[in-house]
């Protein structure tokens, strides 16, 4: 008797996965607050947000009640030639929320889309202006920016996926990841690197991209704020635009709403993601200033050429309303304060352990460098069995738990961390 379990290994692709080696995978039935409820009924404690997205924790009634008012009105149109109130409000409160200047919003379906979008409006823009040869990015190393190809072509050379397809991906260029502490000096190397590559390849470039003070996927850094004013007058001073990711980053995750406002520094274009809709639906959006966007439309295009099946999904939209709203009405601010203070307590004394390179916190986010990379199929097996859900990549164990956990479920996520530190 094949069992669902069976046939999911058997047939369905998940994250980054072998289908001939498959390592196990944990199934489902439920989940409220901060725990996933699995088939047999042991609880997790998640200690991911669902990658970023659950800040609220799951199965919020707030959030349930958004989804079943807008289900019963409609759950899609087409957004060509069509609007409606779901996506004028939420278009309302990102203009509202993010830098005065950003005042267009392309609604996306997923943050990779919204990069490519935020790339094709980068060259759209300089195309417009009749400068032909600016058709590059500057990325910088060890930064994640999405699986599409696009976005693809800006991830980290090396983590990424460059040699694998690198005879299709589009050529960029790439600064060093930034080494400068989040809360130290500006590091003189990290600003030359960057002036170096835009005064030799300036010309060919129409923006850099980068994701705000704490790079995700490809590294999970944390990184000075100085740097993105340093970034952002060189993009000025060498005509390039300016990219800010915050897709892993928007919505509270570091300490501020937007990591951005750690800097006061206003890119371009800024693409959000994840936990816009608090994890309940696959929504993004690609935000650019009048000028970029009169620029694009000044150009002999006279449209930006993007336009998705599913824009502006009336039901994610209306979800995201009620996410945003609630996670202003929810003293955010005061809960990741009082997250991070206990992360830094609980976290970063493990470098004490000689199996740990580093570790790092900002906001709602704690990282355990190892010094090797762990051993997946064991680690997810002991986190599992010690009620923790936390999914670690490489040598990186990190977390990033829903915004509503609470003080001694934190303890049990940084504590599943310390026993494998320990017995590591
Ligand atoms: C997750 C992520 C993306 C890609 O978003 P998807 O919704 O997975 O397509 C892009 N950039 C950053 C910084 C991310 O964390």
């Amino acid at each position: 008797m094949t069992t669902d379990l069976d046939f999911d290994r058997d047939h369905l692709w998940h994250p980054y996965t072998s289908t001939t080696a498959p390592l196990p995978t944990f199934p489902v039935a439920s989940a409220k607050g901060v725990r996933l409820t699995l088939e047999d009924g042991r609880e997790l404690v998640d200690g991911m947000s669902s990658w970023w997205a659950a800040v609220h924790g799951y199965n919020h009634p707030v959030l349930n009640l958004a989804a079943k008012d807008q289900i019963d009105r409609m759950a899609h149109v087409m957004f060509g030639g069509l609007t409606h109130e779901p996506a004028v409000e939420l278009g309302k409160k990102l203009v509202a929320l993010t830098p005065e200047p950003l005042q267009k919003v392309f609604l996306a379906d997923s943050g990779s889309v919204s990069v490519e979008v935020a790339i094709k409006m980068a060259l759209q823009f300089w195309l417009s202006q009749g400068h032909k040869g600016k058709d590059k990015l500057l990325a910088l190393r060890n930064g994640y920016h999405g699986d599409t190809f696009g976005a693809m072509a800006a991830c980290d050379p090396v983590n990424g996926m460059h040699s694998l397809f690198s005879g299709v991906l589009a050529q960029h260029h790439f600064a060093p990841a930034p080494q400068s502490p989040f809360e130290g000096p500006l590091a003189p190397d990290d600003v030359a690197a960057v002036r170096a590559l835009l005064e030799q390849h300036g010309h060919e470039i129409a923006a850099v991209i980068l994701e705000p003070v704490v790079q995700g996927a490809g590294g999970m850094r944390i990184y000075s704020p100085e740097y993105l004013k340093a970034v952002r007058a060189l993009c000025d001073e060498f005509s390039v635009l300016l990219i800010f990711d915050e897709i892993a980053t928007g919505f509270g995750r570091t300490g501020k709403l937007f990591a951005l406002e750690h800097a006061n520094v206003c890119p371009d274009i800024l693409c959000l993601g994840k936990a816009i809709t608090g994890g309940y639906m696959t929504l993004a959006a690609a935000l650019c200033t009048d000028r970029v966007a009169k620029g694009i439309c000044d150009g002999e295009a006279g449209v930006l050429m993007h336009g998705p099946t599913f824009m502006g999904n009336p039901l994610a939209c209306a979800v995201a309303n009620a996410s945003i709203q609630l996670l202003l009405d929810s003293g955010w601010e005061q809960r990741v304060a009082a997250i991070e203070a206990q992360l830094k307590e609980e976290i970063l004394p493990l470098t004490r352990f000689s199996s740990v390179a580093d570790a790092r916190v900002l906001g709602a986010i704690g990282v355990m460098e190892m010094k090797e990379p762990v051993d997946m199929e064991a680690v997810q097996k002991a986190f599992v069995e010690q009620g923790v859900w936390i999914r670690p990549f490489g040598k990186l164990v990190y977390i990033m738990p829903p915004f509503v956990i609470e003080s001694e479920d934190l303890s049990k996520l940084t504590g599943a961390m310390r026993d494998l530190a320990a017995r590591s």
